[in-house]
């Protein structure tokens, strides 16, 4: 078990993220006291049910009074509305970070609301499920995960290093890099795989010629595995769409573009074409096996909810 590295740590948001983070914290006792908010009073009697905190509160500015980490873990859409609630609550001296997929827009929703003297630290864990809700959340979330975190120019090292030991007892490694370029990894690493698995989802559910009951039956071939993706929280995905939208339209344009190509090279039967692109990817995939970014098990080695 790690030390505890926070007197009192405020989890705004207690969904996915939340949850595994409020599980993790107290099974390595990372704080004396966790103090959870949510916005609804249901989400809010779920996570006490679940024992998630110690204390729970709707309002988010009582919940960051004298904490020492606030962590904010709601769709990005909200971290303004979020930020104006409890910038005057604050303690000086305090860390504020996030948990949000995209990083340049929480900066500029969060930043000209945090107080003079508390320590901004935007970070992302790149680490979830398509589930969401305080129930979904679990302690091994973030294990042999990274963490991104993205302070802005000035940011006390001291508090960088403070959060950077907190996620590394999460269990994940920490990177920093600038919200920008962490904004243009991210739209090819996770937006643009989850953009074009909710349009192929669509594309099948919208078709004539098979029916609903043969896609689903013969899903197995490979449709199965778009599904897991496109059936991530629409709220937080639309956020991610409308926050990132920039790096999101760069992306899909370049990926346009080689679909273009691909669809060449099946128009005029060049076969060592997509035999070359197709055994550039495979190498890809055993990159990740190999990094640890992947298991071998069939469910992904998620856990199942
Ligand atoms: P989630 O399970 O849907 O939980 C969302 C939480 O935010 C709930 O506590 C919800 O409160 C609250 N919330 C929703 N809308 C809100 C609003 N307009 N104002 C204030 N609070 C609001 O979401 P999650 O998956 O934990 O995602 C949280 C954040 O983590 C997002 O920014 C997402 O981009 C990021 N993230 C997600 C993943 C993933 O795989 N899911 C991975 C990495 C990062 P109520 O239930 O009380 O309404």
């Amino acid at each position: 078990m790690s030390s505890v590295l926070f007197d009192r740590i405020a989890l705004i948001g207690i969904g996915l993220i939340g949850s595994s983070l409020a599980r993790i914290i107290r099974q390595e006792n990372l704080a004396r006291e966790i103090v959870i908010s949510t916005r609804s009073p249901e989400t809010l009697a779920r996570a006490e049910e679940l024992q998630l905190g110690d204390r729970y509160c709707t309002d988010a500015g009582e919940a960051v009074t004298d904490a020492d980490l606030v962590i904010v873990s709601v769709p990005v859409g909200a971290s303004e509305a979020v930020a104006r609630i409890i910038a005057q609550h604050l303690k000086p001296g305090a860390i504020l970070t996030d948990v949000g997929s995209t990083k340049a827009s929480v900066v500029s929703q969060m930043a000209p609301h945090v107080p003079e003297g508390v320590h901004f630290i935007p970070g992302h864990p790149i680490a979830g499920t398509e589930h969401s809700g305080p129930d979904a959340g679990f302690a091994s979330l973030f294990q042999n995960r990274w963490c991104i975190l993205t302070p802005v120019e000035g940011t006390d090292q001291g508090a960088i290093d403070r959060l950077s030991a907190f996620w590394t007892a999460c269990g994940s490694n920490v990177d920093v890099m600038d919200p920008e370029h962490h904004d243009l990894v991210l739209a090819i690493v996770s937006h643009l795989p989850h953009i074009i698995a909710y349009n192929i989802v669509g594309t099948a559910d919208d078709l004539e010629t098979v029916t609903k009951s043969e896609v689903i039956k013969y899903s197995a071939s490979g449709f199965r595995d778009f599904t897991r993706l496109a059936a991530s929280d629409p709220v937080m995905w639309r956020d991610v769409c409308l926050h990132n939208k920039d790096a999101i339209l760069e992306m899909l344009s370049r990926f346009s573009e080689d679909l273009a190509a691909l669809q060449r090279a099946i128009r005029w039967g060049d076969g060592q074409a997509l035999f070359d692109l197709f055994t550039r990817t495979r190498s890809i995939r055993r990159s990740i096996i190999e990094a640890g970014q992947e298991t071998e098990a069939p469910d992904f080695g998620r856990q199942k909810v």
